[in-house]
């Protein structure tokens, strides 16, 4: 047992999306300095590989230690979703970074400490519902249903953030215009700039439907608050870096935004 009280846990967590809400505002006017956003001034660089490894990592483990450690005995609820999150933190801290291209740039250590503390405190949260404050026995006869859409949907979104990000990974560094970048195509790239990060949203929209519960929707919120300025900066930087970029493509969601 924690000693931590759902009620304090719930009103913690409103905190955590109130900053979301925080983040995501300050994002549409100071773009993250990593990648092709990339600029002086934010500190010493760290290789991408071991950027990314450092700053998931915490994510993995305190989910990982939740499940394990936890007083909560695990059933098909935190079992699953437990599966859901553990599959897509070990691409995402283990295989993600170690296929990155040699040419992918390093990244400012303010970067990755700040990712670092968002890890932790996601970690956190996600790994004490899982492991501690979910109800026990969880009423999975009723909520069958909705946690089969939320699979469904986390899936589809896996797919579509693994298929983009593979298609990113074979382009970076193939032409030398445009420091290595050039204009991806195939996949969903037809319709967006950013189908890795509409595929990792839908990704966290099936998650947090499949928990049905404020945690899922806080990760939910900071993935919003990360990924939509982006996706609006890399898309803006596409229109104005390839002169003939296709028109119709959209940043993050088919035919609308
Ligand atoms: P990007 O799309 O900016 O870059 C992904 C990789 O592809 C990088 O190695 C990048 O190189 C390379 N690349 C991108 N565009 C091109 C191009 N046009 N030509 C050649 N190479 C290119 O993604 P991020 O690095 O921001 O994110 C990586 C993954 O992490 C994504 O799947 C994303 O969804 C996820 N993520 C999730 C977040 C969350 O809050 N849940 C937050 C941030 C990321 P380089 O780095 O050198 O630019």
């Amino acid at each position: 047992m924690t000693g931590i009280d759902l009620e304090s846990f719930r009103n913690f967590i409103w905190g955590w999306i109130g900053l979301a809400g925080v983040v995501f505002v300050i994002l549409f006017f100071v773009s993250a300095p990593y990648g092709r956003h990339l600029r002086t001034g934010w500190g010493p660089l760290l290789p991408a590989r071991l950027g990314w490894m450092l700053m998931e990592a915490p994510a993995l483990l305190l989910v990982g230690a939740g499940l394990a450690l936890g007083s909560r005995p695990i059933d098909a609820y935190s079992g699953l979703l437990g599966a859901m999150f553990l599959v897509h933190y070990v691409n995402r801290t283990l295989v993600f970074p170690l296929r990155l291209p040699r040419a992918a740039r390093a990244m400012p250590l303010s970067i990755v400490l700040s990712a670092v503390f968002f890890n932790l405190v996601n970690g956190a949260i996600q790994g004490l519902w899982l492991g501690e404050l979910a109800p026990s026995p969880s009423p999975l006869r009723s909520a069958g249903p909705r946690m089969a859409l939320g699979i469904t949907l986390f899936v589809i979104g896996a797919l579509v953030n693994l298929q983009s990000d593979a298609i990113l990974r074979r382009l970076r560094g193939a032409r030398p215009e445009a420091g290595g970048y050039s204009v991806p195509v195939g996949g969903l790239f037809r319709y967006l700039s950013c189908p890795n990060y509409f595929g990792e949203i839908v990704e966290w929209t099936g998650f947090a439907v499949a928990m049905g519960a404020l945690p899922g929707f806080a990760f939910l919120a900071w993935t919003l608050a990360n990924l939509v300025p982006r996706a609006r900066e890399h898309h803006r930087w596409y229109r104005a870096t390839f002169p003939g970029y296709p028109r119709a493509r959209r940043a993050l969601v088919p035919f609308l935004f």
